[in-house]
């Protein structure tokens, strides 16, 4: 038998260990917001993990954003050591899920089986991936126990919240630093024959225009702020996203249509402060003197930051030339530059030899819309050996009644088990 097989033949002996897992996973319910059962779920694996020989660490990112003693913010890294010296892989998974909104048919928490398939929040964003890529270590130990080298396990902290918990903080405490890890595999839900090899940048701000306040039955003696706010819309939808669909990058982005640069306006608020529902008085006539929008720009790798900040500052200049009284001040919010893993790199290579390998066809390389916590392995870690590659469709995350597939999950797994394999000797 070859490798391959072997390798296989390992995942499948493991089917049901790999069930069992993912349903443990689901059923540590850890919502994020505010961050709950982060220590359960670690503990957890670290149990599992240090009963198959790895060495395990709970790491707290204290200080971190949402980090409290109600609320802690807790990490699990695992290594086991391999009989020779060689490199390090680590399969990074975020632990977190979102929270679980309305229109579910099945219990969130129940990790029920229907079919082919696993029920739950986290069963595609991320829970599967993480037993995927657990079962594929333990698969290949088993099958080769010579191996060179080392594996880590990270099950992270508040991925869905920026990371900052999470991989930021092990990345700043030098966790991924290309000495001490060479590969790094993030087994979020791309589907099982594609390598996610980045993403694209992020720009959000906040855009305040100025006016001056007076009684809304006399707006002339006033300024209002709205109304320069709705110039600077204008002027966005008659220049700015023309210009933005005219700019195409070359980065495999999935969906198609964020092959461009895009904008949002996430919100819209101007004048006296929205009462609550249980308010019932009436609004009293005012003009607005203050109105805010906050901006999503998301950039692509051919575009410069600061080209992108001055787009918006341009056009600013512009609304103010067409009225005079009009005053404006940006403030950015959170920025994140695009990352893209190189087709040559190792990681990349050995992982599409695996995925032609398992499932008899080419891998197809993409790059996501939005970012995940490759841009801190990246930015903090300085390491550019890293994909994003795992079991699910991304189209699933953050749904109703999300689910994963077990077959998904196996012949993921088997794609993992056999770039450890390529990369670390057998
Ligand atoms: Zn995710």
């Amino acid at each position: 038998m070859d490798l391959a097989t072997r390798l296989k033949s390992a995942i499948d002996a493991r089917r049901n260990d790999l069930i069992a897992l993912t349903q443990a996973l689901i059923r540590i319910p850890t919502l994020n917001p505010p961050g709950r059962n982060y220590r359960e779920i670690c503990d957890f694996l670290a149990a599992y993990l240090s009963e198959r020989g790895f060495t395990t660490e709970l790491i707290r990112a204290h200080g971190a954003p949402g980090d409290s003693e109600t609320y802690p913010r807790w990490n699990l890294v695992a290594r086991i050591e391999g009989a020779r010296p060689g490199d390090c892989v680590h399969f990074n998974s975020h632990h977190d899920v979102v929270e679980i909104g309305h229109g579910w048919t099945r219990d969130p928490f129940g990790a029920e089986i229907d079919g082919d398939r696993i029920y739950g929040r986290g069963s595609c964003d991320m829970k599967g991936g993480l037993a995927a890529s657990v079962i594929a270590a333990e698969a290949f130990l088993d099958t080769c126990p010579d191996f060179a080298g080392s594996i880590e396990v990270s099950a992270t902290a508040d991925e869905e919240s920026g990371g900052y918990g999470g991989v930021a903080y092990l990345a700043e405490q030098g966790r991924f630093d290309p000495t001490r890890v060479q590969h790094v595999i993030i087994p979020e839900p791309l589907h099982k024959d594609q390598i996610c090899l980045g993403h694209r940048g992020v720009w959000w701000a906040e855009i305040e225009t100025h006016g001056r306040i007076a009684h809304g039955s006399m707006p002339f003696l006033g300024d209002s702020a709205i109304r320069h706010m709705s110039a600077v819309l204008s002027e966005m939808e008659e220049t700015l996203y023309p210009l933005l669909l005219g700019k195409q990058t070359e980065m495999p982005v999935i969906p198609e249509g964020a092959r461009a640069s895009t904008l949002n306006v996430n919100s819209i608020h101007g004048g006296a402060p929205e009462e609550g529902a249980d308010y019932t008085g009436l609004p009293t006539p005012c003009v607005a003197d203050r109105c805010r929008i906050v901006i999503d720009r998301r950039f692509l790798i051919e575009e410069d930051l600061a080209e992108v900040k001055a787009e918006i500052t341009d056009l600013m200049e512009r609304v103010k030339t067409q009225r005079p009284s009009s005053r404006y001040e940006i403030r950015d919010l959170f920025e994140v530059q695009p990352t893209m893993t190189e087709k040559g790199a190792p990681i990349v290579r050995s992982t599409a030899a695996a995925i032609e390998a398992v499932l008899g066809r080419e891998a197809a390389y993409v790059v996501s819309p939005g970012t995940y916590d490759q841009k801190h392995i990246d930015r903090i870690g300085r390491l550019k050996n890293c994909i994003a590659y795992g079991p699910g469709l991304l189209e699933l995350a953050h749904q109703p009644d999300e689910w994963v597939e077990i077959e998904d999950m196996t012949d993921s797994a088997t794609v993992m088990a056999l770039v450890l394999a390529e990369l670390l000797g057998s």
